[in-house]
């Protein structure tokens, strides 16, 4: 087997373009949730994900204390 006997691509590969679905906010969800197998799998970033167990909502109100004391500064 070797790389050279694959065939040829033809199309593009396929992406799932999902961003985060908070209205206003234009960052890509990378936080993904589905409730059943038959149901869309909703889309957060980090930020609005709403499903964060409380270790990630402690290490993110680290970040944006640690990002606003940037701005005070
Ligand atoms: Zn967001």
């Amino acid at each position: 087997m070797s790389d050279t006997d694959r065939p040829t691509l033809t199309k593009a590969a396929e992406m799932d373009v999902h961003y985060c679905e908070q209205e206003g906010c234009e960052d890509w969800g990378s936080w993904g949730n589905f409730l059943s197998p038959s149901a869309a799998t909703r889309w957060w970033c980090f930020e609005h994900f709403p499903h964060k167990t409380d270790a990630q909502e402690q290490a993110l109100r680290r970040k944006l204390n640690v990002a606003s004391a940037g701005d005070i500064l």
